[in-house]
């Protein structure tokens, strides 16, 4: 039997499902849950978005935000919804371990487990997988799917805003490679029930903080530096450098690429100090493959272009290793 008739089967009758984002759900991740979610409950069954954690404000008006059960903050309720579920999905990631706490509560769990990825080296963790690293986003892997189902047509505004969304903040607003002409004619279908692109990208984009851009204006000013003199730059940020900006969950989303948007660079990192770790975001062009770095060296990964991973080392120690990893791949990174 197919992936798309295995779902088919499981979803022909009401089902209690819950539907969970990696930790620190970014765009996509959001946005492929509740657009998924929304449609699930559109055909009768009965839908909750589980967060591991809280998100971005930036992304509370997304369609369904509102309802959204944070584990973090609200650990009986999400136990409680976690325990009647009968399907689960895993929507934008392809390691269990990305759940964070809500590990214990899924790993032995009885429901059937649905994973909708779009990430490098999926883990065979569930029973119904979805994985393609070719796709822009995972949002966009939904809209597929929901196709393949048969059910474009219940693919209403909310649904697109969400999807959406989820395509527009994982291509850089349509820009990355990962772009293809089908996710053109994904967002085609979302104008055309709907969604208002200006719109969409005011409430996630035109929505800073003062607090927020005189941040980013410190940073490049102040924290932007190039390994040597090869094709590799890095930011970092320490946690008295946040406290001086009132930092806010999200707040240096896209920092990273500033380091990447400086002629001939191929590489940039991103380290911020965060509740006792750093948290790393690596970013590339061209056939540097930074998925591969974050596995090897810093516990993460993600796309051959962006990735990401976590250290339990000082912010300094962090910083030396990535000079170090960098120093590695110096004729990869000698600048033309
Ligand atoms: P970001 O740098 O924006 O946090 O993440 C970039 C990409 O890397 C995303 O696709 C994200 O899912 C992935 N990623 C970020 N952090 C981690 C991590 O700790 N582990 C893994 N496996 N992937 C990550
Ligand atoms: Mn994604």
């Amino acid at each position: 039997m197919s992936t798309i008739e295995k779902l088919k089967k499981l979803l022909s009758n009401s089902k209690k499902a819950v539907v969970i984002p990696h930790i620190n759900p970014d765009g996509d991740a959001l946005g492929s849950c509740l657009g998924f979610a929304e449609y699930l409950n559109c055909k009768g069954h009965s839908a909750t978005v589980i967060s591991p954690n809280e998100f971005p404000a930036f992304y509370d008006w997304m369609p369904g935000a509102s309802e959204i059960i944070l584990h973090s903050s609200h650990p009986e309720r999400a136990t409680e919804v976690l325990n009647e579920a009968e399907v689960i999905f895993f929507l934008d990631y392809n390691d269990i371990r990305r759940v964070g706490d809500l590990k214990e509560l899924v790993v032995e769990h009885p429901a059937t487990f649905v994973m909708i990825d779009h990430h490098r080296q999926p883990t065979d963790f569930a029973d119904i997988m979805f994985s393609d690293p070719e796709k822009s986003s995972t949002s966009e892997m939904v809209y597929d799917v929901i196709s393949e189902l048969g059910d474009k047509s219940v693919i209403n505004k909310s649904i697109s805003e969400n999807l959406y969304a989820g395509i527009l903040t994982d291509t850089g607003s349509f820009r990355f490679g990962s772009t293809k002409k089908a996710t053109h004619l994904a967002a085609a279908h979302f104008l055309e029930v709907g969604v208002e692109p200006d719109e969409v990208y005011t409430k996630v984009y035109d929505n800073n903080t003062l607090k927020r851009i005189h941040l980013l204006g410190y940073t490049l000013v102040e924290k932007l530096k190039s390994v040597d003199d090869l094709a590799a730059s890095y930011i970092s940020l320490n946690e008295e450098e946040q406290r001086r900006f009132d930092f806010q969950k999200g707040d240096s989303e896209g920092f990273v690429n500033y380091g990447l948007s400086i002629g001939g660079m191929k590489a940039a990192g991103f380290f911020r100090e965060s509740d006792g770790y750093i948290k790393v975001s690596l970013r590339s062009k061209g056939d540097f493959d930074v998925n591969v770095i974050a596995r090897e060296h810093f516990n993460g990964g993600g796309h051959k272009n962006a990735a990401g991973g976590r250290l339990d080392i000082s912010l300094e120690a962090a910083i030396n290793l990535f000079k170090e990893v960098m120093r590695t791949y110096s004729n990869e990174l000698k600048l033309n």
